[in-house]
């Protein structure tokens, strides 16, 4: 077991009648990188907020390496707490260098330790010999690479990221993401990351937790987080999911598409109870079968896939990905076979 550095216990943190964080719970383990993915309102900033010290929780506790920086009746001020915060907007000193925005923070005397720290992390987020510009000589995405290497500069037990990504175009975030945990991962710095993207989500995190009414819903691997989802919301905010009505008859549930097994973390479910299986865009196979009883009613190009809407009987429709070539039109009739080994969830 990896010691825990971070936990909140059941914090609670209201705005009037607004309740932003309802009992949250969260352990991040030495080294992990945590991303917390959720809708906007969700209480994201407002957890960062809290287990930075910007915010007071009004119930429950944070503790950083075993020690209680929060709670009803202790507050450590946010400058005592060890921990890095990255935002949007870069916020670096516009009258300094990267070389004086990352030197900023670090506190060893001898000069030349200094200089070679600084030259290490510009190295480790892709800035090398870029030290002597200054911020608004960079695009939006150095000046995150620079926030980033001055934040890991002050050598934080945990870094927090919010949104970090969020001003940047898709190229460049596939490209900082891939650098920011490469980074992270050679400092062995735990972090917890907020993000709306899955994908972001997904690439940049060991762990991913799903948020929702201040509530941390599931917390997993992102690969358990997209087959076994605990709520329809989760199954939502992990990828795209179309819910197929089924019925329990033993150990199996029975839909329009066929008999499948099936497994739930529901607590019971009863013979002949009425469920909905989450369906994933490869759960299924589509062959063109002119006998057929489905029907491709729209085809959604993505580049790297085919999205195809197929109708079912009942005009429910399920989403269904073909690699890029899919030369499917719209109103073929098509078989749906299943592709699927593990068994389905339930809800
Ligand atoms: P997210 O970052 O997930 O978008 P926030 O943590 O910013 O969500 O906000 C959670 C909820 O708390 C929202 O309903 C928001 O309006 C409310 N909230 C956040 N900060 C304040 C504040 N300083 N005053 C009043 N309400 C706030
Ligand atoms: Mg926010």
């Amino acid at each position: 077991m990896k010691d825990i550095v971070l936990s909140c216990e059941a914090i609670t943190k209201t705005f009037g009648s607004v309740t932003a964080l309802n009992k949250t719970n969260l352990e991040i383990p030495s080294g992990e990188i945590l991303a917390i993915l959720g809708p906007s309102g969700c209480g994201k900033s407002t957890l960062l907020r809290s287990i930075a010290g910007f915010e007071h929780i009004d119930g429950g506790n944070i503790k950083i390496n075993d020690e209680i920086v929060s709670s009803e009746s202790n507050f450590i001020p946010a400058e005592k707490r060890k921990i890095g915060m990255v935002f949007q907007d870069y916020a670096l000193f516009p009258h300094l260098t990267v070389h004086g925005n990352v030197s900023f923070g670090i506190q060893i005397s001898s000069r030349s330790e200094k200089d070679a720290l600084v030259e290490k992390l510009l190295r480790l987020v892709g800035l090398e010999g870029m030290d002597a510009r200054y911020p608004h000589e960079l695009s939006g995405g150095q000046q995150q690479r620079v926030a980033v290497a001055r934040t890991l500069a002050a050598n934080p037990i945990t870094v927090l990221l919010d949104e970090p990504f969020s001003n940047l175009d898709a190229t460049m975030r596939t490209e900082i993401r891939r650098t920011v945990r490469e980074a992270l991962l050679d400092r062995g710095v735990s972090a917890i990351i907020v993000t709306h993207d899955r994908e972001e989500a997904f690439t940049i995190a060991d762990r991913v937790a799903v948020m929702k009414d201040g509530v941390i819903e599931q917390i997993d691997t992102p690969e358990t987080m997209y087959r076994s989802p605990v709520s329809k919301f989760v199954a939502s905010m992990t990828g795209s999911a179309d819910f197929l009505n089924g019925q329990i008859v033993s150990d199996r549930a029975v839909t329009e598409l066929g008999k499948f097994q099936w497994v739930t973390s529901m607590d019971d479910v009863s013979e002949g109870q009425v469920v909905e299986l989450l369906v994933r865009p490869d759960d299924f196979l589509v062959l063109p079968n002119p006998k057929g009883i489905y029907k491709v009613i729209s085809r959604e190009y993505r580049g790297d896939a085919m999205i195809l809407t197929v109708e079912l009987k009942s005009g429910f429709v399920i989403h269904c990905r073909q690699g890029p070539y899919s030369d499917l039109p719209v109103g073929s009739v098509v078989d749906l076979i299943p592709s699927r080994a593990a068994p389905f969830v339930a809800f």
